[in-house]
């Protein structure tokens, strides 16, 4: 390859063909409100993989697939022996998901490989786009599951084990679609890693801010709290004799609100699954049993959240004699991406004159195990009202074009220009 004098700083992807992409890859498992349907390892992510890769072939990428299903597509670089420059994300949907989520972060990289291929432009290192296997988590549990065998956070056995409602394995349904490939997983090396992204909440929209610099992914704790009391009838039994399990539920609902509140900017409370026993409208509740989520930017701070939680459930316990247990269900760590990433997102957001600010990401993704592995960055762009995980998921061909643009210039920060 020929090296040429075109001025990076002036570059920029091609715009149309990106949207055009999501729209075409889009078509496959499309609703009828205009979202997608595309489950993990479904004949539908079948045909999603299929074009997707048909569109890295025509673009010159190399295509690797490893044993859980994740695919990587290699732009060369000058120098090989380098480890790659990677971006990417998923291609899997929720049941009633939109054209943006996680397929977005993967055209992103693709449409900045061809838009190097367009200018002739060679890299030091080589650059890649992946897709990662089974984001979502709506099908198969756990979520993230591409990415956490990679990182080896779980292994490939327990991931090729987990059954969907039908019983059909991961391993299964791999197969059968054909896409377990060679390689080991996590046997790649990773140089640095980016993920391009709809923010799925609305603090940029409500900013009315071009581009999110992401600062790292909040820590996540769930429990389940369960009270116990004594069912009784509504009517004979006087409100002092009670024992009312929802009475003393509610009071802990509303300090897991109360302790976010107290967490701002970044905590995080929230109560969303209730069962209560037995359930009648003229009995006093015997037991009630309910989820808590708690979120904030260290585990320092999301830690401390819940022993202020736990300790008001002592309290009211003891006041009221009725029984509380709160046991942790599952804990991911907060992860701080890496202060290069950050820098290059940033640097590229305000060259290219789009509006940024620092964001944190309360949702997981891919790059959360990525940074555990190679120095990690996110870049979010609006979406319509903040709404994600839902048929009318939106966002603008402006902001769209705009994350890429961030992408192609940070990835080439890291990458190098020959
Ligand atoms: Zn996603």
């Amino acid at each position: 390859m020929t090296t040429t004098t075109t001025d990076i700083s002036t570059l920029r992807i091609n715009g149309q063909r990106l949207w055009d992409s999501l729209m075409e890859l889009a078509k496959i498992g499309e609703t009828p409100k205009g979202g997608v349907c595309r489950l993990t390892l479904t004949d539908l992510d079948k045909q999603g993989r299929d074009l997707v890769t048909k569109w890295a072939r025509e673009a010159g990428l190399t295509v690797t697939i490893d044993k859980i299903g994740n695919g990587f597509m290699r732009r060369p670089g000058r120098n090989n022996a380098l480890p790659p420059i990677v971006t990417g994300s998923h291609i899997d949907t929720q049941p009633t998901g939109g054209k943006f989520d996680g397929n977005y972060g993967v055209l992103a990289g693709l449409e900045v490989m061809r838009t190097l291929n367009d200018q002739g432009i060679e890299t030091e290192a080589p650059m890649e786009v992946s897709f990662w296997t089974n984001e979502e988590g709506s099908r198969f549990v756990p979520v993230m599951m591409g990415s956490g065998v990679f990182s080896k956070t779980f292994t490939l056995e327990h991931a090729y084990a987990a059954k969907d409602i039908d019983g059909k394995t991961v391993g299964e349904e791999l197969a059968r679609i054909g896409y377990i490939g060679e390689q080991e997983p996590g046997d790649h090396p990773i140089g640095a890693f980016f993920e391009t992204h709809i923010e799925q909440g609305p603090v940029l929209e409500d900013n009315d801010v071009t581009i999110g610099v992401v600062q790292g992914v909040l820590g996540i704790r769930w429990f389940d709290c369960t009270v116990t009391g004594m069912e009784a009838h509504a009517g004979p039994t006087p409100m002092a004799l009670r024992k009312d399990a929802m009475q003393v539920a509610a009071q802990i609902m509303q300090e897991v609100v109360a302790t976010a509140m107290r967490h701002q900017p970044h905590g995080r409370g929230t109560v969303g699954m209730v069962q209560v026993f037995p359930n009648s409208r003229n009995v006093i509740p015997g037991r009630v049993k309910f989820s808590i989520d708690l979120r904030n930017s260290t585990d320092a701070l999301v830690d401390q959240m819940a022993d202020e939680v736990k300790a008001f459930a002592a309290s009211i316990s003891t006041k009221t004699g009725l029984d509380v247990k709160i046991e942790l269900v599952s804990s991911y760590p907060a992860q701080a991406f890496h202060e290069d990433c950050k820098g290059a997102v940033a640097k590229a957001a305000t060259k290219l004159g789009y509006s940024n600010m620092p964001v944190v990401s309360g949702a997981g993704h891919d790059a959360v195990y990525m940074s555990q592995l190679a120095p990690t960055g996110m870049i979010f762009i609006p979406c319509k009202d903040g709404i994600s995980h839902n048929e009318i998921e939106s966002a603008t061909p402006e902001h769209i074009s705009a994350g890429c643009n961030v992408l192609l210039h940070a990835m080439l920060e890291r990458a190098g220009v020959v």
